[in-house]
C-alpha cells in the first residue's frame, strides 16, 4: 500500500544545507497498523508529510496504492490525496467559525461530493461518540472532542491510508487512548492503512509493526509486536 525508496529531505537552513531524511527504504502492507517512533527533531512529521504528499522530498519516490505521487502534478497530487488518504494533526487543525459537522463537510466539500455528505458527516460523529456535539464549535469542544472531530474529517473520505501525527500529544491519557482506540478500530474494522507517529511507547506498541527513526534514518523496525 505503501512504498518508500530512497526518500530524502533536506532543508536549508542560514544558507547551509541540513539534511533531517537520509534515504529512507519501506514498505507498508495493505490493512496493517504501523508505529513510527523517535526522539524529537529525528525527522517523523517530515517523514510522515512526505508520506501523505503535503510536502516535497529533496530525493526519492513515494508510491501510494501503486501511484508514484511525486509523478503528479501538484493538483493531481492534491486531487489523489482527497480520495485516498486522511491525515490527523497533532493540533486538530479545524476551522474555529465552523462548527463539528461542518469541519467534517469541508474535504467532502473540497471534492465536490454533495449526495448524502451531510448524514455521513452525521454518522462518523455519531460513530465517534459526539451525537449531542453537532452544531459546536470547536472553541465550545474539549480537547478529546476536537480531536475526535478531526478524526471524523480524516475519515470521511474513507482512505484507503490515515496518517495521524502525535494525534493524542496534546490529550491526557485516558482521552489519548480513546483516540488510538478509534484509530485501530477503523484500521480493523474498514480496513484502513493506519500510519501512527507518537511518543507514547505503549501506544506505539498496540501496532503491528514499530519503526523507529534516529536522526534521520530507520534505527529499528520491528513486526509482530502485537498478535492483532
Ligand atoms: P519530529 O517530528 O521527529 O520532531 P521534524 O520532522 O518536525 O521532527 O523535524 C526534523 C528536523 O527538521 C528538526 O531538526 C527540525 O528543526 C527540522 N525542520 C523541520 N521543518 C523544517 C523547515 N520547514 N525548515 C527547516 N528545518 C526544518
Ligand atoms: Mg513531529
Amino acid at each position: 500500500m505503501i512504498v518508500v525508496e530512497g526518500l530524502q529531505k533536506r532543508y536549508t537552513s542560514g544558507g547551509r544545507p541540513l539534511p533531517v531524511l537520509r534515504s529512507i527504504n519501506f514498505e507498508v502492507a495493505q490493512e496493517s497498523f504501523v508505529s513510527v517512533v523517535g526522539p524529537s527533531g529525528s525527522g517523523k512529521t517530515t517523514l510522515l508529510g512526505l508520506l501523505a504528499g503535503l510536502d516535497e522530498p529533496t530525493a526519492g519516490r513515494v508510491y501510494l496504492d501503486g501511484v508514484d505521487i511525486f509523478g503528479l502534478t501538484e493538483d493531481g497530487r492534491a486531487e489523489f490525496r482527497s480520495r485516498n488518504v486522511g491525515f490527523v494533526f497533532q493540533t486538530f487543525h479545524l476551522l474555529p467559525t465552523l462548527t463539528a459537522i461542518e469541519n467534517v463537510l469541508v474535504p467532502l466539500e473540497l471534492r465536490g461530493d454533495y449526495d448524502g455528505a451531510r448524514d455521513q458527516a452525521e454518522d462518523l460523529l455519531v460513530r465517534v461518540g459526539l451525537a449531542e456535539r453537532l452544531a459546536h464549535y470547536p472553541a465550545q469542544l474539549s480537547g478529546g472532542e476536537q480531536q475526535r472531530v478531526a478524526l471524523a474529517r480524516a475519515f470521511v473520505n474513507r482512505p484507503k491510508i490515515l496518517f495521524a501525527d502525535e494525534p493524542t500529544g496534546n490529550l491526557d491519557q485516558g482521552t489519548g487512548e480513546g483516540i488510538v482506540e478509534m484509530l485501530e478500530e477503523l484500521n480493523r474494522v474498514s480496513g484502513t492503512t493506519l500510519v501512527l507517529v507518537t511518543h507514547d511507547m505503549a501506544l506505539a506498541e498496540r501496532a503491528h509493526r514499530v519503526i523507529s527513526l534516529s536522526r534521520g534514518q530507520i534505527a529499528s523496525d520491528r513486526r509482530g509486536v502485537t498478535a492483532g
